[in-house]
């Protein structure tokens, strides 16, 4: 079985190989480049695919206390007319529930685990240096001190520089034209699954993310890529969401500080297979980046973690690992990916037929599958 392993970011992908791998004995190291180890305090919807992958972890009951989980959607008119509420399936499994938390609780609860399996963690660290050979990386980081491992992990999210040391002519994560807004209120009562808005001129949905908070979210075609100053952020969501009705203009009359705000301009990266380079691999973003059209990327990066360490655990060869554990992720990743990407561009092209829904339903269909 392998032995040392150094997991380079502590985001989902990060944290989820890492406690996979501590729990089958493997001694792990983790480090993140940000020295208070923060995420943004914007909510996150959870699929199907991330919740099970939760449940494979242990800490669904957790994300279920401090978040918001639960079955079924409501499809509503930009007016604000329920227009489809499909029926909940009775007793759904985590992979047929969905929802949503706030990061900083998801990282919480992942972070807390991490430190629980007494992971050593090291942050404010990035490497500096990466030499492979037969047995092993020598790491040297940006402290001066190194390290050996037999497994590098670079979870190191979209703009990961484990990418570029070892694929310096890896794909570079590409803008798709639209600008995704997050903002965070208090949930209106009748707001009791995730809401999804349809025919407006921006796609908007609003998600519970606890007992008393919401997430909205809002996808705007910005073709030149604008910069938003924080001091229109407020004007700029508010004008936005004027055309909507239901429970969008009581969420609007409590969007009063751009610190409920966040904006995200939306970029993609699928890197080719294979996604490792001797004993260092990539996982989640820093291999595949997706849009929110699925609120899937959590969960692949998720899964990842989990696939990584069962097939370090099935084989003796580090390469018949990753070479197992690429099989295994490359076309899932793929849909994800592709098919988020076809879908934005869709809603930029105006296209108001069923063909976007059609995809959407169909690829998360196909995700219920193991992974
Ligand atoms: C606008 C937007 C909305 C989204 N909404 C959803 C959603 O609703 N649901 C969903 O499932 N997914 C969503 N996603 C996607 C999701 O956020 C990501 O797919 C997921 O966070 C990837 O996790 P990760 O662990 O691979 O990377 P990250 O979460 O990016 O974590 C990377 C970690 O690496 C650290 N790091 C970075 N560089 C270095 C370095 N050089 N050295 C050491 N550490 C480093 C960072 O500090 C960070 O902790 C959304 C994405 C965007 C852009």
């Amino acid at each position: 079985m392998i032995g040392k392993t150094l997991v380079v970011g502590g985001g989902v992908g990060g944290m989820t190989a890492a406690i996979s791998l501590k729990r089958i004995g493997v001694e792990v190291d983790l480090i993140d480049a940000d020295p208070q180890w923060r995420v943004y305090g914007a909510g996150i919807s959870v699929t199907g695919i991330s919740l099970r992958a939760f449940d494979a972890l242990g800490i669904l009951d957790q994300v279920r206390a401090r978040g918001h989980v639960g079955a079924g959607m409501r499809g509503k008119t930009a007016s604000g007319q329920t227009i489809m509420e499909p029926p909940v399936p009775p007793d759904p499994q985590p992979i047929q529930q969905g929802g949503g938390i706030m990061r900083p609780v998801l990282h919480e609860i992942l972070s807390s685990t991490v430190r629980a399996e007494k992971i050593d963690v090291r942050l404010g660290l990035k490497v500096d240096r990466l030499a492979q050979d037969q047995t092993g990386v020598q790491v040297t980081f940006d402290d001066g001190s190194s390290g050996r491992y037999d497994l590098v992990i670079g979870a190191d999210g979209i703009y990961s520089q484990i990418r570029s040391m070892i694929f310096p002519d890896a794909p570079k994560p590409k803008f798709t034209g639209q600008g995704c807004w997050r903002v965070v209120a208090k949930r209106p009562t009748e707001v009791d699954r995730t809401e999804m808005y349809f025919g407006g001129p921006v796609k908007l949905g609003i998600n519970p993310v606890s007992q008393d908070e919401m997430y909205m979210f809002i996808l705007e075609h910005v073709p030149d890529n604008p910069f938003f100053p924080e001091g229109e952020m407020v004007e700029h969501v508010r004008a936005l969401m004027a055309p909507f009705g239901g429970a969008v203009p009581r969420v609007r009359e409590s969007i009063v500080d751009p610190a409920q705000i966040n904006y995200r301009p939306l970029e993609w990266l699928l890197l080719p297979k294979p996604w490792y380079n001797g004993r260092v691999v990539l996982i989640g973003d820093a291999a595949h980046a997706t849009t929110p059209h699925m609120a899937s990327g959590a969960g692949i990066a998720a899964e990842d973690g989990l696939v990584l360490a069962e097939e370090l655990q099935r084989h003796e060869s580090v390469t018949d690992a990753l070479h197992a554990f690429m099989e295994r992720r490359f076309e899932r990743a793929r849909l994800v990916v592709e098919n988020s990407v076809m879908i934005g561009d869709m809603e930029m092209a105006g296209d108001m037929s069923d063909k976007a829904p059609k995809m959407l339903g169909a690829t998360m269909g196909q995700l219920q599958a193991p992974y």
